[in-house]
């Protein structure tokens, strides 16, 4: 049976930029640090949510003012080379020589 083909036009929809719910400043895809730095939490509420019982959230922000409002609460950023819990064990969970 011969193979039947069509041409279609396929849309894609992607995040070109944002905006800061803080600072409401604007930023574009060309920065592309800022847009691998942005800050985004979406969170569907449950029963007795201090948010409201079903309501949804949605927080984005620049990386600036995520780094105010945040930076206290964080654990310290780690940095690559890090001992992290996947080498835990490695030499037998004694951590020394
Ligand atoms: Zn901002």
């Amino acid at each position: 049976m011969p193979l039947i083909r069509k041409d279609q036009t396929v849309i894609v929809r992607g995040l070109v930029g944002f905006e800061c719910d803080r600072c409401k400043k604007r930023f574009g895809g060309g920065d592309a640090v800022e847009m691998d730095e942005m800050f985004y939490w979406h969170h569907e509420c449950g029963y007795g949510s201090a948010w409201g019982d079903g309501a949804t959230v949605d927080v984005t922000l620049c990386q600036g003012c995520a780094h105010e409002l945040f930076a206290g609460l964080a654990g310290g950023p780690s940095t690559p080379g890090e001992p992290t819990l996947d080498d835990a064990g490695k030499d037998g969970g004694h951590g020394g020589n």
